[in-house]
């Protein structure tokens, strides 16, 4: 029985020098000292032993026992220190691999629209006016010529918050707020972008969508200017070789008023799918401010003339890219947004 002891100590002492991981370490621990374990298998057998023999061996087994279980604490420590090199070596950064490149983000087709429109009018000496998005019905109707049962009011059916407050349906509440800001002072020579809200929902209209105002006031200001102004615009915008023309129109704050065309850049004005057959793309309306606004603000409608346009941003860019559906700009599918 003792060379049976010592036997166990060897092999047991040979499988854990080859355990390369915690698990065979555990599958060890299991096989010599675990309940069905062989040492433990001699332990329970001891009782067929004399008495002169029982504590000799008991004691010998013992001795075996502790010394599997201070090799497998050895040999765990040895493994713990093989797995801690590896994952070092694991981590460590190899400096001949290929970078990971970031995909590189871009401007908004709409920004871009937008900053190229900016750009324009800058260059020509406007300067860049905002207003509130939230706005009172005085600046977004009223004192635009645009009174309580105007017809005009419910072309831009919108969204109110009170009686009194509603979110603008159009920029053109900045002409007014910056007037009232300047006269008596002239010029005034504004362009106002930002968001403005409609409850239009289809795949030309969306309930938030951007426009553009212009405004020009000064004593010597006519139609003719507006016209100079807008077929720079154009030219700039959608090539060297457009016209424009200015077709009659309405708007309450403007007389007269004008839906200003540009000659369709598809087809040159020979007329196509883009422009209807046509050979004209509305762009955008425009007109001379009317005399009534002027003095609601406190200018003197004898003396102080302007014209005012106003574009939506949205149109522009669907003209300019030639996209059919302009809800596209904002479903956010980076497929659509990475073409710009
Ligand atoms: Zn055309």
């Amino acid at each position: 029985m003792e060379q049976e002891i010592l036997g166990i100590k060897e092999s047991a002492l040979s499988e854990l020098g080859s355990a390369q991981t915690r698990e065979e370490l555990q599958a060890i621990r299991v096989k010599y000292l675990g309940k069905k374990g062989e040492l433990t298998r001699i332990l329970r057998g001891m009782g067929g032993l004399s008495p002169e023999l029982r504590p000799k061996v008991g004691h010998l087994a013992n001795q075996v026992r502790a010394f599997i279980e201070e090799e497998l604490e050895r040999r765990l420590l040895v493994i713990l220190e093989q797995e801690k090199q590896q994952r070092l070596e694991a981590e460590a950064i190899d400096v001949t691999l290929p970078g990971r490149t970031m995909r590189r983000g871009h401007k908004h087709p709409l920004t871009i629209v937008l900053e190229e429109i900016k750009d324009i009018f800058t260059a020509m000496g406007f300067d860049i006016a905002e207003g509130p998005e939230v706005e009172w019905d005085y600046y977004n109707f009223e004192a635009l010529n645009i009174p309580k049962g105007h017809p005009a009011r419910d072309m831009q059916d919108s969204f109110y918050i009170t009686e009194e407050i509603l979110l603008r349906t159009h920029t053109s509440p900045v002409q007014i707020r910056t007037m009232e800001r300047m006269v008596p002072n002239l010029p005034v020579r504004i362009i106002a972008p930002g968001k403005v809200y409609r409850r239009d929902d289809d795949a030309t209209h969306s309930p938030m969508f951007h426009q553009v105002e212009g405004l020009l006031v000064d004593r010597h200001c006519t139609l003719g200017d507006l016209k100079g102004v807008l077929l720079t615009f154009a030219r700039q915008m959608f090539g060297e070789d457009r016209e424009i023309r200015l077709r009659p129109s309405f708007f309450p704050f403007t007389e007269p008023s004008a839906e200003v065309d540009i000659s369709c850049f598809s087809c040159k004005g020979e007329g196509c799918r883009v422009c209807s057959g046509t050979g004209w793309l509305e762009i955008l309306g425009a007109g001379m401010v009317h005399p009534k606004v002027l003095e609601n603000v406190g200018y003197n409608p004898e003396e102080v003339f302007g014209f005012a346009f106003g574009m939506g941003v949205e149109r522009i860019a669907l003209l300019k890219y030639g996209i059919n559906d302009l809800r596209l700009f904002f479903e956010n599918d980076i497929r659509f947004l990475r073409q710009f």
